[in-house]
């Protein structure tokens, strides 16, 4: 492993522990060392995960400073690899002890490590030169070592996931790092928010290419003084192993989106920005004949794109359970194109947003069969949405049930409702009746003109941001603490 300057690590790493059980006769034991190892063990792990823990590689980092403690609680904490798994490096600036003490982090986790880089240029482009000192507190001529980047791209043996935010000079330093893009490297996990524009993925292929890459997230880092405008997108990746690809404003082409489509063997996850006008002749019939069993979640993004009816028609994804479809005009002329997609998902989706849209291409959509598993469903950009769709969601009006049986998220913009109180009705009438829906965010044009509505809605509304979350992505709210269940 490369440990910087001097090549000596900062100090030894036992493999065992050192120190024999407390006598818990010796009344002079004091009470925390009479605890059990595995409560000891769970007190050591909140304290290194917990929101308020410092992940930054500095003095604070807490499972340095609960070595600093005494011998017993020293020789616990290097002795628990997880303890040292996740970390947060900054560009340096001059002192160079960060990349020492990944290294040393790297050594204690025994591989495996999670670490996030920032460059300092993210604080240079925020804005303002007085503010980025205050920030910083360095001088606005202060020059950025790379020392620590260079660390983590010629170590990548000895990390599972990275995330990076970085501008052009680390760019360009990637492949004088890494001139064997065969060397070893078990990076699984690979996160880049680019801090300035590049042309091609060329200078970011030798990070990924040959290695076990299982998700890629790849986006540009709005500041306020920057908006990377040309991000290519990442073609050289190992598309064929991805299971999760988030290519947040990284404009492709519809055949591009295809290509990705046939090549990928195992993505479950897709999160791309179509432009372009409609697919080549020479790519129509092969797009016909997509039908991806694996694709669970895809969230089509055509700003610029016009209508994405071939797109749609192209494609046959049996398991969805997560679609979501935005655009800055209509995503499809023929309404006719989306509810045929959504017709060929088999085992019916859990969370579907829709934007923009007309209320009768959403009333479409959310008769179908296929909806009645919806759980999350939003169509922030529709006009429009008038009493019609909220009594087709009021149970009561018939021995049926109403649509979308299992909704439990719910967001409208832009209503034209005329009446004060069908919103609160409809709302009261699911929770009589088992349908109870946690959250609601509806906007009308007028809001004084429905402060009933309002009122009964705000009692829907989740307050807590991390539970709302959690919810959206239909994942229990529990804090684990990996092998320590
Ligand atoms: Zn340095």
């Amino acid at each position: 492993m490369n440990t910087g300057s001097n090549g000596s690590w900062p100090s030894p790493t036992p493999t065992s522990f050192r120190s024999p059980p407390p006598d818990l006769s010796n009344p002079y034991i004091p009470p925390i060392n009479r605890l059990p190892i595995c409560v000891f063990a769970r007190f050591f792990a909140h304290s290194a995960c917990s929101l308020e823990a410092n992940n930054a590689l500095n003095r604070e980092f807490v499972p340095l400073r609960l070595t600093h403690v005494c011998a017993p609680w020293r020789d616990f904490a290097v002795n628990m690899p997880w303890l040292w798994k996740r970390f947060a490096l900054r560009a340096c600036v001059g002192k160079c002890g960060q990349a020492q003490l990944a290294a040393l982090c790297m050594e204690r986790a025994r591989g495996g490590v999670s670490a996030i880089y920032k460059d300092l240029v993210l604080e240079e482009y925020i804005g303002m030169q007085y503010w980025v000192n205050d920030f910083t507190g360095l001088p606005s001529d202060t020059t950025v070592c790379h020392c620590v980047f260079d660390f983590l791209v010629r170590n990548l043996e000895y990390i599972k996931e990275l995330d990076l935010a970085i501008g052009q000079q680390a760019l360009q330093r990637i492949p004088a790092l890494r001139t064997n893009v065969h060397a070893p490297s078990h990076l699984e996990v690979l996160r880049l928010a680019f801090l300035c524009d590049i042309t091609s993925d060329e200078s970011v292929a030798p990070l990924y290419q040959f290695a076990p890459l299982r998700k890629l997230g790849w986006i540009p880092q709005r500041t306020l003084n920057n908006v990377p405008r040309m991000l290519a997108a990442p073609f050289s990746a190992p598309w064929g192993k991805l299971v999760v690809a988030e290519l947040r404003g990284t404009p492709i082409t519809r055949d591009a989106f295809m290509n990705i489509m046939y090549v990928s063997d195992s993505l479950q996850s897709l999160c791309v920005h179509i432009i372009g006008g409609a697919l080549d002749t020479e790519h129509r019939p092969r797009a016909h004949r997509i039908i991806d069993y694996i694709m669970r979640t895809l969230h089509l993004e055509g700003f610029g794109s016009g209508p994405l009816d071939d797109v749609l028609a192209a494609m046959t994804l049996p398991n969805l359970r997560c679609f979501s479809l935005r655009a800055t005009s209509a995503p499809f002329v023929a309404p006719g194109t989306l509810v045929a997609f959504l017709r060929r998902v088999k085992g019916g989706l859990e969370t579907f947003r829709l934007s923009p849209c007309s209320e009768s291409d959403l009333m479409a959509c959310i008769a179908l069969p296929q909806m009645s598993k919806v759980i999350d469903l939003s169509a922030m950009g529709c006009s429009k949405i008038t009493e019609r769709l909220i009594h087709v969601l009021q149970p009561g009006k018939t021995d049926s049930p109403p649509l979308l049986p299992e909704l439990k998220i719910l967001s409208l913009a832009t209503c034209n409702i005329q009446l004060d109180g069908v919103v609160a009705q409809m709302l009261k009438a699911r929770q009589r009746h088992g349908y109870a829906l946690q959250d609601a965010t509806i906007h009308f044009g007028d809001e004084t003109k429905h402060t009933e509505d309002i009122k009964t809605i705000d009692e829907y509304r989740i307050k807590d941001m991390d539970m709302l979350l959690a919810m959206r992505m239909n994942q229990e709210v529990i804090v684990s603490v990996p092998g320590l269940s």
